[in-house]
């Protein structure tokens, strides 16, 4: 819920939130409300950077804001609502953190076309193709752009989430 590089040429991949409502369960902790200037507009407080930020209630989620399910320890905006699918109450004015933040930055397909890999931060890899592992192993250090011509080489294709 809660970004873009460009890497050469490569096709970018269109990023999917599925609302899963994880990242902001987790990061959302380190943002706090500083200071309220009415109900619907709020200072935070970025725990990481320590920078302030103001938040706006749009008059569509303030009903969902005031009533809807939340946590203590979930970033204060979040709301989980039917079907566990969460909401980010303040969407349009959220964070910069939240707008560059990216759970996948990376999905990774076989010569079929099919998803072996998923790449979350900079270089953590999902799979259960031993093959596409142990060559991922051997690519600790190197750059987006050489992992991607590496992978390329073996048959497997790498598109970055933009
Ligand atoms: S401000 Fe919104 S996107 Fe950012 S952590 Fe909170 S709920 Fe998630
Ligand atoms: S960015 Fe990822 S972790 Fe966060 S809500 Fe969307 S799918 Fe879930």
């Amino acid at each position: 819920m809660m970004g873009r590089k460009q890497y050469g040429c490569t096709k970018m991949a269109e990023f999917i939130c599925t609302r899963c409502g994880k990242c902001c369960i987790s990061l959302g902790r380190n943002i706090r409300i500083e200071r309220s200037l009415s109900p619907v507009q709020h200072y935070c407080r970025m725990g990481i950077s320590g920078d302030i930020v103001m938040v706006t209630l749009p008059p569509e989620h303030r009903d969902l804001y005031a009533s809807g399910e939340s946590d203590p320890g979930w970033c204060p905006f979040l709301r989980r609502g039917h079907g566990d699918i969460f909401t980010c109450t303040v969407y349009g004015s959220r964070p910069g953190i939240c707008r560059e933040f990216r759970c996948r930055t990376m999905t990774i397909l076989d010569r079929e076309g099919r998803e072996v890999g998923q790449v979350t931060g900079r270089s953590s890899l999902k799979t259960s193709d031993m093959a596409l592992e142990a060559l991922w192993k051997g690519l600790q250090g190197s750059s987006p752009e050489e992992r991607i011509r590496e992978l390329s080489r073996h048959g497997y294709h790498a598109e970055p989430f933009s």
